[in-house]
């Protein structure tokens, strides 16, 4: 009820797929063919002539990560060390959730909204487009997808309902506690 199969039909299946192969066709043509993805991501961030490789790789990076970060409800909430760096920085957890669907909802046009870990302090950052934390130093944790793609057909313009469905629903703190 919270992401129908429609949505993620063309989420997975055309938007994501689309990434995967324009970046798998254009690194064909790249002496950056066969490195490590994120190594590909930061040596084309903020390079003009790779900015089309950088939108591609970056895309399938953040899509994939974004896949991680669900899981079938119900609800959970974040436990262990995880937890703990969430009340010492936040206050509690509903705190971080309101801050973290705040800077979702404000993003203006398409991007991302991250929970990061950047020198040992949580960080939640919102990044434009195909822009990614991997290329500011931050350790990411944890992700949302906030183009319009990811919620439209499900929610049309109401971006604050999924945003909200997916943090009191779908994210698989497992996974997030795991990338500290
Ligand atoms: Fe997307």
């Amino acid at each position: 009820p919270y992401i129908s199969s429609y949505t993620m039909g063309f989420h997975h299946g055309k938007h994501y797929a689309a990434y995967v192969a324009k970046a798998n066709d254009l690194l064909k043509a790249s002496p950056l063919a066969g490195r490590p993805i994120e190594e590909i991501i930061r040596e084309t961030a903020g390079k003009d002539d790779q900015a089309a490789l950088f939108n591609a790789v970056a895309q399938a990076w953040n899509h994939a990560f974004f896949w991680k970060c669900l899981r079938p409800g119900p609800g959970a909430k974040p436990t262990g060390k995880l937890a703990g760096l969430i009340a010492e920085q936040f206050g509690n957890f509903e705190t971080f959730q309101e801050k973290f669907l705040e800077a979702g909802k404000s993003l203006f046009g398409s991007g991302w909204v991250w929970l990061g870990l950047d020198t040992g302090k949580l960080k939640i950052v919102t990044t434009s487009n195909a822009g990614t934390p991997l290329t500011n130093g931050q350790k990411p944790l944890l992700v949302i997808d906030v183009w319009e793609h990811s919620y439209y057909l499900d929610h049309q313009n109401r971006r604050p309902d999924y945003l909200k469905a997916i943090m009191e629903h779908l994210v698989n703190w497992e996974f997030v506690a795991s990338n500290l």
